[in-house]
C-alpha cells in the first residue's frame, strides 16, 4: 500500500487573539502535515463571539510564524447548507430530536432528588433527557436538535478510532454504556447557530479530506462523539493526534482570553518566531 499522504489542519475560532496555545497547535499540525498538506479552517459558527479583526490577526500571526496554507480558507460561516444536509441525514436515521430545554430547565431537572451526581461530559452537563422522544415533526424554530445517543449507538455498535499522538497513543473503542452515561444526548444544532461544534467539525474534516486531526488534548474526550457522527454519516474516518496543552508557570491552562500571551503581544515586545518556538519547546 502506498504511504498515506497525510492531510492535517489547524481550526481556530476567531473569538480572541491567537495566543501561545494556538501557536503550538498550529505548529504541531503543520509539522504533522509537512510531508503532505497542512490546511487552515476558520471555525466561526458563533457569530456573536467571532470577530473579523481576530480572523485577520490569525492569518497575520500564522504567516509571521512561518506557516503557509492553501487558499481560499474554509470558513464555517459559509458552510450552513452542508450542516443542514448532515442534520437532515441524521434526522432520517431517527437519531435526532428537537429540544426546548433552556440551560435553567436542564439544571432544574438535574437537581431533582432522584437524579444522581451531575456528570459533566465533553458537551457540558449530560442532558437528563426531558425532550427525548419528541418527534422531529414537532420541532419549533427555537428548538435545539439533540442526538439520541442510545439510538445512535444501537445503529452503529461500538465505535473506535486510532490516536497517533504521544499522550493517549493507540486504538480506542469507548464503551457504549459509558458514552450514554458520560456524554449523553449532545446538541447537534444550537438554536442560535443552526449547527454545533461537533457537527461542523465532523462535516468539515471530511470535506477537507483530513486524514489526521491534530488538536489539543482538551478535545480528546469529544472524539468519541465525532467518530460516532462519522459512522452515522458514512464519512471517512481520520486518525487523531491530541497534543498536550500549553500551561503557564503555575501549571494553569492558558485561557483563550489571556491577552498577555497573545502572539501579537510577544511580537510587539520584539520576540522573533524562533523565540516563540523556543518558548514552546519546539
Ligand atoms: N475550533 C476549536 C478551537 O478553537 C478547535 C476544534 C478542533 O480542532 O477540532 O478550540
Amino acid at each position: 500500500m502506498p504511504p498515506e499522504r497525510r492531510i492535517t489542519r489547524f481550526a481556530p475560532s476567531p473569538t480572541g487573539p491567537l495566543h501561545l496555545g494556538h501557536a503550538y497547535s498550529a505548529l504541531v499540525a503543520a509539522w504533522r502535515g509537512q510531508q503532505g498538506q497542512f490546511l487552515l479552517r476558520i471555525e466561526d459558527i458563533d457569530g456573536a463571539r467571532c470577530k473579523p479583526a481576530f480572523e485577520a490577526q490569525i492569518y497575520d500571526d500564522l504567516r509571521w510564524l512561518g506557516l503557509d496554507w492553501p487558499v481560499p480558507v474554509m470558513r464555517q460561516s459559509d458552510r450552513m447548507p452542508a450542516y443542514r444536509a448532515a442534520l437532515q441525514r441524521l434526522a432520517g436515521l431517527g437519531v435526532v430530536y428537537p429540544c426546548q430545554c433552556t440551560r435553567g430547565d436542564i439544571r432544574a431537572a438535574l437537581s431533582a432528588p432522584q437524579e444522581g451526581a451531575h456528570v459533566i461530559g465533553p458537551d457540558g452537563l449530560v442532558y437528563p433527557g426531558r425532550c427525548r422522544g419528541r418527534d422531529m415533526a414537532q420541532a419549533g424554530p427555537n428548538d435545539a436538535l439533540r442526538l439520541d445517543m442510545r439510538r445512535a449507538l444501537a445503529l452503529t455498535g461500538r465505535v473506535s478510532f486510532v490516536e497517533n499522538g504521544p499522550l493517549h497513543g493507540g486504538h480506542h473503542s469507548p464503551d457504549p454504556d459509558e458514552m450514554i452515561a458520560s456524554i449523553g444526548d449532545v446538541v447537534l444544532s444550537r438554536r442560535d447557530m443552526g449547527t454545533s461544534y461537533h457537527l461542523s467539525v465532523v462535516v468539515d474534516d471530511a470535506a477537507q479530506a483530513i486524514t489526521e486531526v491534530t488538536r489539543g488534548a482538551d478535545l480528546f474526550e469529544a472524539t468519541a462523539i465525532h467518530v460516532l457522527l462519522q459512522v452515522l454519516l458514512e464519512l471517512p474516518r481520520p486518525s487523531y493526534w491530541h497534543h498536550d496543552l500549553i500551561r503557564d508557570e503555575k501549571g494553569k491552562r492558558l485561557a483563550k482570553r489571556d491577552d498577555a500571551r497573545a502572539i501579537a503581544a510577544y511580537r510587539a515586545a520584539g520576540a522573533s518566531p524562533a523565540d516563540i518556538r523556543a518558548m514552546l519547546n519546539l
